[in-house]
C-alpha cells in the first residue's frame, strides 16, 4: 500500500483502451475537469486491475458512440471515485449477482462481447483487501455506475512541500 495518483492511473488506462474505444467510437473522460492529482493510498497493480475491469466493462457493454467517465470526489478523509457509462444498464434482478465469478447477463448477447464473468469478482476481491467495497447504480437504457471509496494519502510529492511554503512566509 502506497501513495498512487488515481487520475493519471485512470488516464493510463484510457490509453490502453484506446483501440477498443476507437471502434465504437467511445469518448473517456476523467471529472472535474479542473481536476490535477488525485491521491489516494492503495496497491498500485491491483489498482491498475480494478480500474481496467470496470473501464474495460464500460466500453464493452457500453453503446456505439458512448461516453465513459471516470469521476472523482474528494472527501476529508477518503475520495470516492465512479465509473460511469450511458449504456443499456443493467437489469435490477441481476445487480447483485454480477459479482459472483463466472456469473454474465443475457449469455447470448455477453457471448458475442467475449468474457469470462471474473473481472467483477477480481475487483470485489481487490477492493475488500483494500478495506472498502464496490456499490452499483444503474438505470434502464440511461447507463450504470460502479463506485468505491480509497483513504486519501496526505503525504503525496505535491503536497509534501506546502508546509515548507508556510515556514518560510512566517520567517521571511
Ligand atoms: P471478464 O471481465 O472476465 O472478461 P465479463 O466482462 O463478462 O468477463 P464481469 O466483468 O465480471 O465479466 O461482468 C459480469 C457481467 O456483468 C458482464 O458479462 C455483463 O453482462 C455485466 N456488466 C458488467 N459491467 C457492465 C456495464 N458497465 N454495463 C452493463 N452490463 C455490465
Ligand atoms: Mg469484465
Amino acid at each position: 500500500i502506497a501513495p498512487i495518483d488515481i487520475r493519471l492511473l485512470a488516464l493510463n488506462i484510457f490509453s490502453r483502451l484506446e483501440n477498443i474505444a476507437k471502434d465504437k467510437d467511445v469518448t473517456f473522460k476523467v471529472k472535474p475537469d479542473e481536476l490535477a492529482e488525485v491521491w489516494v493510498l492503495a496497491d498500485a497493480d491491483r489498482m491498475e486491475q480494478v480500474m481496467l475491469n470496470l473501464i474495460e466493462n464500460a466500453v464493452k457493454y457500453g453503446n456505439e458512440g458512448g461516453k465513459v467517465i471516470v469521476h472523482f470526489s474528494e472527501g476529508k478523509k477518503f475520495v470516492e471515485i465512479a465509473v460511469r457509462d450511458n449504456g443499456p444498464g443493467i437489469p435490477h434482478e441481476h445487480l447483485n449477482r454480477i459479482f459472483e465469478r463466472f456469473y454474465r447477463i443475457d449469455k447470448s448477447r455477453s457471448k458475442e462481447i467475449g468474457g469470462t464473468g471474473l473481472g467483477l469478482a477480481i475487483v470485489k476481491h481487490i477492493l475488500n483487501a483494500h478495506d472498502t467495497k464496490i456499490a452499483v447504480m444503474s438505470k434502464p437504457e440511461k447507463g450504470t455506475t460502479f463506485s468505491f471509496k480509497l483513504e486519501k494519502a496526505y503525504i503525496s510529492p505535491a503536497s509534501e512541500s506546502i508546509p515548507e511554503a508556510a515556514a518560510t512566509q512566517a520567517n521571511p
